[in-house]
Formats: C-alpha cells, structure tokens, sequence
C-alpha cells in the first residue's frame, strides 16, 4: 500500500502491542510501535513481574518459621529491603531489554515517545511531531491506577505503580482497597515486617470471587496480622507535621500510616489519546468498545488488552495482540475465546481460580453438584503452621461438565494452569474421578472428591 508508511502502527509496547507488533512483523507487515515509557507495559515494569518476585521474598518469613519444625535452625532473619527493591529493579531493566531485543529482532521500527491518534489512519508521534499514515492502527495502551472515587489528599498516597521503588521499608503501611492489587501487596509487606491495615468500603474482600475463598482468604489475611477494617470508606488523608498520613474514615478511628497505597481500582488509557476525533466509540469507563475480533467502531482501529477492559490480565492480551495480528496479517483469522480464563491472586495463601464460581453458575440457572474439601497441608503437620488448604469443584449437574475449580492454598495457581487444561476441554467430574490421585500432595484432593456437599 504505498499510501501508507506502515502495514501497522500500535500504540503502546506492553504484552498485547508488543505480542501484536511482533507476530505481525512475522507475517510480512511493516510495524511500527510507540511507547511513551518503558517497553515491556505494565506487567514486565510495574505489575505482575515485580509483584510475583515480591512475593517470593516475602514467603521466606514463612520458610524461616516452618524450618524449625523439621530441624534447621537459622539463627534471627532480617530483610534488606534495598537489596531486593533493587535486585527486582535490575530484572525488570532485564526483562525489558528482552522486549526490545524482541521488537528489534522482527524488524519492528521502535519510537520511544507518545503518540495519539489524529484520524482512522493517522497516528502522530508527540515528541517529534512525526505523522505516521497507518493502514490499521492498534490501541494496547493499557491501564492507569485510579484514585476512584476520588479522596480528599489522596496526593499523599502512592498508587502501585510507586511501591516498588520506596526508599525505604515503611513501618506502617495503610492498604486502601480490597482487590487483588490490594490484598496481594498487603501479604507482600505484612511478611516483609511491615504493620499493614486495609480498609475497604465493601462488607468483604475480593468481589467476583468465589464466596468460599473470600472468607477464608479474610480470615488467613487476618491471621497473619493484617488489620482489616471493612465497610469503611475514607473521607481524607492528611499528613501530620512528622510525616506521618493520618487517614479519615467515615466510621471508626483515623488510621495512621507511614505510606498509603492507593489500590481503589484502573482505568483504560485513553484520556487524551484522540480516539474520539477518529470517530472510535468509548464505554462509560474510557475504554474501546471492541467487538470480538477487536475490532472498534472505526474499521482501521481495533484495540487489545486493559484498554478495551474485558479481562484484565496479561495473557488476555497477548492472546488477543497475537488473533488480532493473524486475522489482520497473517491469513488466520480466530478469535481469543474469553470463557475459561484462569487467574491467580498471589496473596499468600493465594488463590488459583478457573471457571464459574458457585454464585455465577447458580445465576446463570444451572442445576448443581458442588464438592468441596477442606484440609491441613503435609507440610502444617511438623512445621505447626496454622494453615489450611480448600478446594471447590462446581459441576453441571446435568451434564456432569466442570463448570469451575477454586482452590485456596499453597501453589494455587501453580495447580489451577494446569487444571484450566482439563476445564477448557470441557472435562466432566467423571473425568477427574478417572484420574490417578498423584500421592502425596494437595493438588490429589482434586480428583478424590467424592461426596456432594449437601
Ligand atoms: P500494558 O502492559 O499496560 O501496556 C500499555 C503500554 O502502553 C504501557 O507501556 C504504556 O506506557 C503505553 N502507552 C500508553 N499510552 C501510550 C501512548 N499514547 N503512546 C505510547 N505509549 C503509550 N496480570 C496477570 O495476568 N497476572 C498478574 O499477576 C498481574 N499482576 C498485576 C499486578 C499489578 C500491580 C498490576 C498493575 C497489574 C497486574 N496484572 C497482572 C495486569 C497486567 O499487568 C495487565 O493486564 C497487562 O499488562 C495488560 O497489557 P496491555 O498490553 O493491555 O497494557
């Protein structure tokens, strides 16, 4: 097409644009991408990378604790928080230099500034005032954190894009927000030494996730110290003349803090972007209306991952940065199924959940077999860890299909990946009961469970 400078132009180099610029390229378009910050997005810099290798420096507290029961003795632990902010920073640096490597590799021309949308093939780089002429253009801007609904000095608190890079281990941290973010962060610093309170405006944590798992994951939060104070809503932070954060809730005391996280929830990023000049249709949140192939209200524009706010989680996007390139490029056209997707919250104990949750199933007027198991983990017996695992199976009473696993323990998402392999190819409960229980472990109480819970 001489008209055009580029077969594509992708606006944003996190997991979808990257994975959509890349497989394009592959398949014979000239691509050309933008970032505005760091390549990689928010999953390699700020999100689920660093996050996941916070979690591990936490759990050694843990490790610590139970290694007495089985005979170690390893003298008093102390934590260096320096150290691993920055080991985490220098693997993200890694990481991101592999994104790039990646890019450069496909032959995909890399512009590190801003660019907006100025028409349906249009795209101009901010920086350099370059215009680029696009025969299709793909939105993967991502997401942003919101302070939402907006708080009086909300500005003295950080959001989770700030947390890995504080200057120092804080002595309190007050946790604002009960999604995954939230909890996930507020396991992370509680086992890193930290006294952490989390305040919520809802009666219980993690909403859309199975009842069964939120008060147990509740209770073990609170359990490993965690203040939680629910059905609270926060009027105003304020800093007092030592720095300290005081926060105001509507009901209760005011809750004194050393750093606030601010984790009330994202939002897509498309303020200022220009999709509305193009004609691009936006939802109430700011995100592109897609259809299934990602396609947006304007033929050239299609969008991928949290900017288009289906399901927001990185291999969502990648799937859908790879059908999108295919369709598009590559003479394949599918679309990423967004059915069975299974995801994890890396609290500790975490939850590794795929499927429908008894109260979706139940609402989408299925008729039930529910199964559930709840027992102490091996591993509790010597070390004397309070600690249990559970597990539920809901299934299609008629059809005998698996319609969702949940599981709360140690290794959930580990188990649940694999398990989302059997749910995704429509395994029925009869199939699990064939299956050999692999002994000993937890994960062989998913095919041992016999009894309909009444
Ligand atoms: P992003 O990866 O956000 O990439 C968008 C990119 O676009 C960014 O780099 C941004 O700088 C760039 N950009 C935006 N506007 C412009 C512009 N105008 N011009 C140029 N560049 C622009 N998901 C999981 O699956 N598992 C997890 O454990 C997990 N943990 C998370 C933990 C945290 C703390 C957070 C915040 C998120 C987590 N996620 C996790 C979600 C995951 O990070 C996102 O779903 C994923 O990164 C979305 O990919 P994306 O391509 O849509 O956008």
């Amino acid at each position: 097409m001489a008209d055009f400078d580029v077969d594509l132009f992708v606006i944003g180099a996190g997991s979808g644009g990257t994975r959509a610029a890349r497989i394009s390229a592959g398949h014979g378009a000239r691509v050309m991408i933008a970032e505005e910050d760091r390549i990689g997005g928010t999953c390699v810099i700020r999100g689920c990378v660093p996050k996941k290798l916070f979690v591990y420096a936490s759990r050694f507290a843990d490790e610590f604790e139970d290694a007495a029961g089985f005979g170690w003795s390893v003298g008093t632990p102390s934590f260096d928080w320096p150290t691993l902010r920055d080991a985490v920073a220098n693997e993200v640096t890694r990481l991101s230099g592999l994104y790039r490597k990646g890019l450069e590799g496909a032959k995909v021309a890399i512009r590190e500034e801003r660019a907006v949308v100025e028409g349906p093939n249009t795209v101009r780089l901010q920086k350099s005032g370059e215009t680029i002429r696009a025969r299709h253009i793909l939105v993967a801007t991502g997401g942003y954190p919101a302070f939402d609904p907006p708080i009086s000095g909300g500005e003295l608190g950080i959001s989770s894009n700030e947390i890995f890079h504080l200057p120092s281990l804080p002595r309190r941290m007050l946790v604002v927000g009960g999604g995954y973010i939230a909890l996930e962060f507020a396991s992370v610093f509680r086992r890193l030494g930290v006294e952490v309170t989390v305040l919520h405006r809802g009666d219980n944590i993690l909403r859309g996730f199975e009842e069964d798992l939120r008060v147990r994951l509740r209770d073990a939060l609170v359990h490993a110290g965690i203040t939680l104070r629910l059905g609270c809503t926060i009027d105003r932070i304020e800093q007092l003349p030592d720095g300290t954060r005081r926060a105001h809730c509507a009901t209760g005391e005011p809750i004194d803090a050393d750093v606030v996280l601010v984790a009330t929830g994202r939002r897509p990023n498309t303020v200022g972007l220009g999709l509305e000049n193009a004609g691009v249709k936006l939802g109430p949140i700011g995100q592109v209306m897609v259809d299934a192939n990602s396609a947006s209200s304007v033929p050239s524009i299609h969008a991928v991952g949290d900017v288009t706010n289906r399901i927001n989680l990185t291999p969502v996007a990648i799937r859908e940065g790879h059908a999108f390139a295919d369709s598009a490029f590559g003479g394949k056209p599918w679309a990423m199924d967004h059915h069975v997707v299974a995801s994890a919250v890396f609290t500790t104990p975490e939850i590794g959940t795929v499927g429908l949750t008894e109260q979706q199933a139940f609402a989408a007027g299925y008729e039930l077999r529910v199964f559930e198991a709840g027992f102490r983990p091996m591993k509790a017996t010597i070390s004397g860890r309070q600690e249990r695992i559970y597990m539920k199976l809901v299934v299609d009473a008629k059809t005998d299909r698996m319609l969702g696993v949940h599981i709360l323990g140690h290794d959930a998402g580990e188990i649940i990946q694999a398990v989302a392999i059997a749910v995704t190819m429509g395994a029925t409960k009869a199939d699990f009961d064939r299956t050999v229980a692999l002994h000993p472990s937890a994960a062989e109480e998913l095919v041992t469970m016999r009894t309909v819970r009444q």
